[in-house]
């Protein structure tokens, strides 16, 4: 599209921050893209069995994130959080395109930005096949595309009566970080050092989503705090489910805190990008073999009962045993609302 001019140019900015580095990974590995950046469109071969996965999200500066992040991180995180909504439904990255709204062509900012993403699009072999440049509020929209087996999504509204929940990896670091970098919670240096990783580079689950096609009847990703997406699955299943708190993976860091943040972070901490997926307990050998061959731990959770009343509800037993009140669960449940 066109656009009023920045001293940089913008077909020297494609051409010096994307586009390079994206003609030399298609020339390594060009998987199903035919054509990449330069044209009006890109191009991807399709497969006759295959189904393909879009996903997009949007990252707007002063929303989520702060105008100061650092833009290698904001490149990483950028990519991340759409390569984790293609894990959450079993897909393998295909391709991406990266929409960039910038105040100014600065090119420091588009060169550690540009590392940060080519980062992790290297690690996962998802390559940029083209986007739009314009100048205005720094907002970054980036749209994934993935491929799966035909039939084989693994969908929020499969969750079956007696099915475990599970969770991959730990939950609660990202919230925590965030909430020690806004001095709402206090936390020594080198235990923030340790879990800001966590909240500005998160690993999306790619192998663990494929791993899981023929195993999961549902899953997503973590994004706004695990009870609150949990209940996503519940809705679109309408199932009810059973969640122990003592039960939920913490990070070592985490675990130092009093019992009751613990639980409020595991519980509702957003942005982790970890899995949770429910299958049936028949499963639950070779999900310990999956967990072991990807050094990634997966922790049952609680489990899915049938739906008792008109809504789905999540009945929480705290660490003594005995199920939340609804006060109790309501403020754990207070996930991160982006309208509120
Ligand atoms: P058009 O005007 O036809 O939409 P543009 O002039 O906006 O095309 O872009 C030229 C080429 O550069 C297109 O192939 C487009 O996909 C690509 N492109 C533009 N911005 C980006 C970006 N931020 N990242 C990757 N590719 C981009
Ligand atoms: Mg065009």
């Amino acid at each position: 599209m066109q656009s009023q001019s920045s001293s940089l140019g913008e077909f020297d900015l494609i051409q010096r921050f994307f586009k390079t580095q994206s003609e030399l990974m298609l020339a390594a590995n060009p998987g199903s893209v035919r054509l990449g950046i330069g044209d009006d469109c890109a191009l991807f071969k399709t497969e006759p069995h295959e189904e393909m996965a879009i996903t997009s999200d949007m990252l707007v500066c002063g929303r989520h994130f702060f105008a100061d992040a650092n833009p290698e991180w904001l490149g990483w995180k950028a990519l991340a959080v759409n390569l984790s909504d293609l894990a959450a439904m079993g897909a393998k990255p295909l391709g991406f395109t990266l929409a960039l709204a910038l105040p100014e062509a600065n090119p420091v900012w588009l060169e550690a930005f540009s590392k940060g993403l080519f980062a992790i699009a290297n690690q996962y072999a998802c390559p940029l096949i083209g986007g739009d440049t314009t100048a205005g509020p720094l907002n970054i929209c980036i749209t994934a595309f993935g491929s799966i087996p035909k039939d084989k999504a693994i969908r929020r509204s499969g969750a079956l009566e007696g099915d475990d929940i599970w969770v991959s990896g730990t939950v609660g670091d990202a919230g925590l970080a965030l909430a020690a970098l806004q001095q709402e919670i206090d936390l020594p240096k080198t235990d923030l050092e340790i879990i800001q990783a966590r909240m500005h580079q998160p690993n999306p689950r790619i192998k663990l989503g494929i791993a899981l096609r023929e195993i999961a009847n549902s899953a997503l990703d973590i994004s706004d705090g695990l009870l609150g997406d949990l209940k996503h699955i519940l809705k679109q299943s309408n199932k009810d489910a059973e969640v122990f708190l003592d039960q939920l993976p913490k990070s070592a860091t985490l675990r130092k805190l009093s019992a009751d943040i613990q639980s409020q972070y595991a519980a509702s901490g957003g942005d982790d990008y970890e899995l949770c997926f429910t299958a049936s307990s028949s499963k639950r050998d070779v999900i310990a073999k999956i967990s072991a061959d990807l050094n990634l731990s997966l922790t049952q959770i609680g489990s899915i009962k049938s739906m008792q009343h008109s809504a789905p509800e999540i009945h929480i037993v705290g660490n003594d045993g005995k199920e939340l009140n609804t006060q109790e669960a309501d403020l754990l449940l207070k996930s991160f609302d982006h309208f509120v």
